[in-house]
C-alpha cells in the first residue's frame, strides 16, 4: 500500500527536500507520494517547517506524525490543534553544525583573536593567552548538541561543566543540574555557551540575578533561544564590564530590529541565527527512519514531549 508525504516546509527548499527524501524513501523501499500539495484527510505524515503557513493540524484526521525539520519546537509544540505526535529533528548534519559554531567562537574568545583581527598596531611582547586547560567553559543544555559541543570542548582540553534537567553523565564533563548545580555552573564559566531551549521554564533562565554568578569579563555565547536572556539585564552587566562580551545568534524578535541597542554595542557580536541548519541529505534519513517506524508501528525517534515543551 502507497503512503501520502506532504512535504510543509520552505518552498525555496523543496526541490533539494524532495530529492533527498525520495531516495531515502526509496532506500526503506516504502511506496510513497511525496508532495506539496495533497488533500489534508489523505495525508499520512506531515514534514514540518515551523515556519510554514500550516498551522491548522485539525484537518489531518489519517495522519501519523508530524516529522519536523528544525530542532527548536517552540513554535509549535503548545500548538493546540496538535494532536498528531511531533517529532523534532534531530540531524547529525545539524550537530556537527552546531558543534563548529560553538567551538569556533569559544576559541575567538579563548585566543582574544579579536585583539589582532582588529588591531593595525598589535602590541608586540603582550602575554599569550591561557591554555585551553585554564579557561572553564559552561554549557547549559546538555541535550543532542550541547552534549556533542561538550565533548569537541573537552577534547582541546576545556575543562567543561555542564547544566541539564535531569542528571547526566558525560565522560569528562561535569554534569550537574538543580538550582545549586546552576550556581556552580555559572560560578565557574569563564565562556557560557546557552543551548537550552525556549521553554516557560528556561524563560530568562539568565537573569540579573544569575549573570552576578559569573565570574567577571566572562562571555556569553547564545546559539540557543533569545528568551533564555533577560536582555535587560545583560546589556546592563555588558555595559559595567561584568559580562566581557556576549557573542548572539538568536533573539526575542528574529531579524533583530535596526534599532536594536545589541547592534550598537561594542561588546556584542550578533550573528543572524545562523549557527546550524538541518542538512537536507542527514535530516532525510532520519525522517525516512521515523516513517519506516510508522509503518511498521514501532515507537517514533525523538518525539517531544508537549507538557515539558521540548
Ligand atoms: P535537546 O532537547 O536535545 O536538549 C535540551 C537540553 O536542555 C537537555 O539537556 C535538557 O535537559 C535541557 N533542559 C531543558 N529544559 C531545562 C530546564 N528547565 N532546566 C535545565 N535544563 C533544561 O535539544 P537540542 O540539544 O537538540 O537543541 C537545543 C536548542 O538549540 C534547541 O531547542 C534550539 O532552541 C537550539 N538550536 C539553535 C540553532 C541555531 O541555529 N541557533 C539550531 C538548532 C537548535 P534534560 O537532558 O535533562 O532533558
Amino acid at each position: 500500500m502507497s503512503i501520502n508525504i506532504l512535504y510543509a516546509g520552505n518552498p525555496k527548499r523543496w526541490d533539494v527536500y524532495q530529492h533527498e527524501i525520495s531516495k531515502a524513501i526509496e532506500e526503506i523501499e516504502i511506496e510513497a507520494t511525496l508532495s506539496c500539495d495533497l488533500p489534508a484527510d489523505q495525508v499520512d505524515y506531515i514534514i514540518y517547517d515551523p515556519n510554514s503557513a500550516l498551522q491548522d493540524f485539525t484537518p489531518f484526521t489519517r495522519a501519523k506524525a508530524v516529522l519536523g525539520l528544525w530542532a527548536g519546537v517552540e513554535r509549535i509544540v503548545y500548538n493546540p490543534t496538535l494532536t498528531q505526535p511531533y517529532a523534532r529533528m534531530v540531524d547529525q548534519g545539524l550537530s556537527e553544525g552546531m558543534t563548529e559554531w560553538v567551538v569556533g567562537h569559544v576559541l575567538r574568545h579563548h585566543l582574544e583573536m579579536d585583539l589582532d583581527i582588529h588591531n593595525t598596531d598589535p602590541a608586540w611582547g603582550r602575554l599569550a593567552p591561557p591554555l585551553a586547560r585554564d579557561r572553564r567553559v559552561g554549557i547549559l543544555g546538555l541535550g543532542e548538541l550541547g552534549r556533542v559541543a561538550a565533548k569537541a570542548l573537552t577534547n582541546l582540553n576545556f575543562p567543561v561543566s555542564g547544566w541539564s534537567r535531569g542528571a547526566k553523565s558525560i565522560d569528562g564533563v561535569t554534569c550537574l543540574h538543580g538550582d545549586d548545580g546552576l550556581e556552580q555552573v555559572l560560578r565557574c564559566s569563564d565562556i557560557l555557551v546557552l543551548l537550552l531551549p525556549a521553554t516557560k521554564a528556561t524563560e530568562n533562565v539568565l537573569n540579573a540575578e544569575r549573570i552576578a554568578m559569573l565570574p567577571e569579563g566572562a562571555v556569553i555565547i547564545n546559539p540557543g533561544r533569545g528568551p533564555l536572556i533577560d536582555d535587560v539585564a545583560l546589556l546592563e552587566a555588558l555595559d559595567r564590564g561584568h559580562v566581557g562580551h556576549a557573542t548572539l545568534d538568536v533573539f526575542r524578535v528574529e531579524p533583530l530590529p535596526d534599532d536594536d541597542p545589541y547592534w550598537a554595542h561594542p561588546n556584542v557580536t550578533v550573528t543572524p541565527h545562523i549557527a546550524s541548519d538541518t542538512r537536507p541529505d542527514t535530516a532525510a534519513k532520519v525522517i525516512a527512519e521515523n516513517i519506516r517506524r510508522g509503518e511498521s508501528k514501532e515507537p517514533f525517534l525523538h518525539l517531544v514531549d508537549k507538557k515539558a515543551g521540548y
